[in-house]
């Protein structure tokens, strides 16, 4: 009996563990920057959108593109002149939010399936709508979402 409930005690301490590590936003790698965000009233500027996808080497429009998808949405460039200055999203949201959508983008989209590695690179999939093919320059594996 005694035994069972400190196992229990265990797993309870790695599941906070888990937790924890989850907020400290652990899935990304380093060098992705955390969404800088000034708020407006209905709206929030993501102003380091650029060097965010940048720093993914991701398409611009896919990743705007997801944010849409995800949030139900709409965006609009900051500048249409200058992309750098990044891009407004029409709604309030908290950057907590972003940034788990950031997460979530990178397991998809960025992150070799087989190796974890975040030095991939991703095409469209000619002629067929919507699906990209992601390929790992680090073991060379290659697989498609959509
Ligand atoms: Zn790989």
């Amino acid at each position: 009996m005694a035994e069972k409930q400190d196992n229990f005690v265990i797993m309870l301490d790695q599941l906070y563990q888990q937790l924890n590590n989850d907020n400290d936003d652990s899935i990304m790698s380093k060098k992705i920057p955390n969404p800088q965000l000034k708020m407006f009233p209905r709206k929030v500027h993501w102003i380091n959108y650029h060097n965010t996808v940048k720093t993914m080497n991701r398409d611009f429009t896919h990743f705007q593109g997801y944010i849409q998808n995800e949030l139900g949405i709409n965006t609009s460039l900051k500048n249409v002149l200058n992309m750098k200055e990044g891009i407004i999203l029409h709604t309030k949201c908290r950057d907590k939010q972003l940034k788990s959508l950031l997460g979530k983008y990178y397991s998809k989209y960025v992150l070799c399936k087989s190796c974890n590695s975040d030095d991939t690179s991703m095409e469209k999939m000619k002629n067929i709508s919507k699906l990209y093919q992601i390929k790992c320059n680090s073991c060379l594996a290659t697989f498609n979402v959509s």
